[in-house]
């Protein structure tokens, strides 16, 4: 049974809110946030929103050194009439166990989360900008606790929600990115770690993010670990294609992260009658389009930017320009819909907003 009280400790002091055109993203946490802890005799307990503060955790915490952690990353939107409001967060939730599953963390009651991280929204609801395009990032995480450098699942853990103001990702538009498609380092390999959200995959992808930001690149396009000839995905995006008039984007493969934008625009993309396929995509396949005039867009998507139109794909010497470096009209119509649906000015079909 699931305790389902959530202690409160309210902050004596407020911090000040940042001013909305400096609003950086992940520098500001709010005043409150959301903290449980986990024993194998109580399971996951003392749930409780307290002040933003320090946590303190033994110098061997088993997170330290070798990385058992998992986290999810999604927004709090001010709709017109003031609401806040959540976009699919039990998609969130359901991958934040899928992740655990993996990682040998133990589940967290899916449900109960989502009222934690409601009534933390609610509860900081003066910390969600009103300008157009900002919102208020939410970091659920769980590390693992237990003061032991033996190499095995912890005993312990903590899962912390804690919130970050931040502002639009695209201030003029959106706007097309220059990619560069990676042909060295690799994210993920089939059996590994790929399809779950883990602290390590992010540290061991920074290298090639800087290679190519030094190239000029904002990402880089990742492929498959062992043949780098299928297309994975792009830094923290899903990637999708437009050739011929189809919509392809690589299939689930074990070592892709399931991005919950991905389901969104293939969900809408059939909802507006686009062919749409999920298979393996390869490099080759996506120059040869390109070649013959028939890669029509490329894009990227998740939650932090929605849509990011791909411009320009570099592969090895090979500089695709995509769509004469625009956004194409399927990235724009999914941006312009899925936006809409998140801040509550268009019509949400689905019912994905809570
Ligand atoms: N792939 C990776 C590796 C990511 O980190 C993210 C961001 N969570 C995504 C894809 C997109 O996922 P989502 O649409 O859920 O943000």
């Amino acid at each position: 049974m699931v305790d389902r009280r959530i202690r409160q400790e309210l902050a004596s002091t407020k911090k000040e809110k940042p001013a909305p055109d400096q609003l950086q993203f992940g520098k500001e946490f709010t005043d409150h946030m959301f903290i449980m802890d986990y024993t194998p005799n109580e399971g996951w307990h003392d749930a409780r929103i307290v002040p933003y503060q320090n946590i303190s955790i033994d110098p061997s915490a088993m997170v330290f050194h070798y990385g058992q952690s998992v986290f999810e990353g999604l927004k709090a939107y001010l709709s017109p009439e003031g609401e806040a409001q959540l976009f699919r967060p039990d998609i969130n939730l359901k991958r934040i166990n899928n992740s655990n599953e993996r990682m040998c963390i133990p589940k967290i009651d899916e449900e109960f989360a989502l009222d934690a991280m409601k009534e933390l929204v609610a509860l900081e609801k003066d910390w969600i900008p009103e300008a157009e395009g900002t919102s208020l990032y939410i970091r659920p995480f769980i590390i693992s606790t237990e003061p032991f450098l033996g190499v095995a699942p912890s005993h312990n853990y903590k899962f912390i929600v804690i919130l970050s103001p931040v502002g639009a990702y695209y201030k003029e538009g959106i706007n097309p990115v220059k990619i560069a498609v990676e042909n060295k380092y690799v994210r993920a390999v089939t059996g590994g770690t790929g399809e779950a959200k883990t602290g390590g995959n992010y540290a061991s992808s920074l290298k090639a993010q800087e290679e190519a930001n030094k190239n000029g690149y904002a990402q880089v396009l990742w492929l498959d670990g062992v043949e780098k000839e299928y297309i994975e995905e792009v830094g923290s995006m899903n990637v999708f294609f437009k050739i011929n008039g189809e919509i392809v984007t690589p299939e689930l493969n074990g070592s892709i992260l399931e991005g919950v934008t991905r389901s969104t625009a293939i969900r809408l993309l059939e909802h507006w009658n686009y062919p749409v396929s999920e298979r393996r995509v390869s490099m080759q396949e996506v120059y040869q389009a390109h070649q013959d005039g028939q890669l029509e867009e490329a894009f990227g998507t998740g939650t932090a930017a929605v849509v990011s139109p791909i411009g320009q794909l570099s592969w090895g010497d090979q500089h695709m320009v995509i769509n004469e470096g625009q956004t194409g009209e399927v990235a724009k119509a999914l941006y312009d819909n899925v936006t809409g649906i998140q801040y509550g000015t268009v019509e949400d079909p689905f019912g994905w907003i809570t």
